[in-house]
């Protein structure tokens, strides 16, 4: 894919901000501190589009970006901050819920998990979630960098078992440092989007 233009149109903490412009929406979610930022990123081919954080659990709102005038990726915030309240936690979830469930132009969700250690608690109600509510979503390990090449058959059985999938080739290994898997998660990507028309406006333009 390439990416053309990409902008930051604005944060939403509910539906009244979301977009109305009907372009289709990839999310992105996964545990504060995960890299989802630097996967986002590195997708977009921008240093510092999506901001990269070192204090997690900061950003608490939904952030829109419009990509080559046709569709959205979608930054949901980040969960399982040790540090956050039991008000929060439930904003958190209402706000989040409130975006997946119901929003029409939702295609996918892409769940980011590190390819270091196995799926979190949280990680595991995400996607049990997403699995429960029908939404279409595969499952991103990062950081792969990190892990060596002979391990990482373990480590997709490891996650593919903690999220209870039922296909572990549904799995994608991920690096914001190197670029490993950026081609084939676009590849996924572009899937989700083809029926929608997107990308035929992106060969247009
Ligand atoms: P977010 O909170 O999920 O948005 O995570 P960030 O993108 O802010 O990344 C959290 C930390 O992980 C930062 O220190 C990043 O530099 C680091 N990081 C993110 N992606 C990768 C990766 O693919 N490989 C390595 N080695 N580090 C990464």
């Amino acid at each position: 894919m390439k990416v053309t233009s990409a902008e930051f149109v604005g944060s939403a903490t509910g539906p009244r901000d979301f977009p109305r412009d009907r372009r289709p929406e990839i999310a992105f979610a996964g545990r504060s501190n995960v890299g989802k930022s630097s996967l986002l990123n590195r997708l977009l081919g921008r240093r510092k589009l999506a901001r990269v954080s070192k204090t997690p659990g900061r950003t608490q709102t939904i952030n829109f970006y419009r990509i080559n005038e046709a569709f959205y990726f979608v930054d949901l915030p980040g969960y399982g901050y040790a540090k956050v309240s039991e008000q929060m936690r439930r904003s958190w979830e209402g706000m989040v819920e409130g975006y997946l469930r119901g929003r029409e132009m939702l295609r996918a969700v892409v769940m980011i998990v590190d390819a270091r250690h196995p799926p979190t608690v949280l990680d595991q109600e995400m996607h049990a979630w997403l699995q429960a509510a029908q939404v279409p979503h595969l499952a991103v390990l990062t950081k792969v960098d990190k892990v060596s090449r002979a391990s990482r058959g373990r480590r997709r059985e490891i996650a593919a078992t903690g999220l209870r999938m039922h296909d572990p080739d549904r799995l994608r290994f991920f690096s914001a440092t190197t670029g490993e898997g950026v081609r084939e998660l676009w590849g996924d990507l572009a899937q989700y989007l083809q029926d929608t028309g997107a990308m035929a406006k992106e060969r247009n333009t």
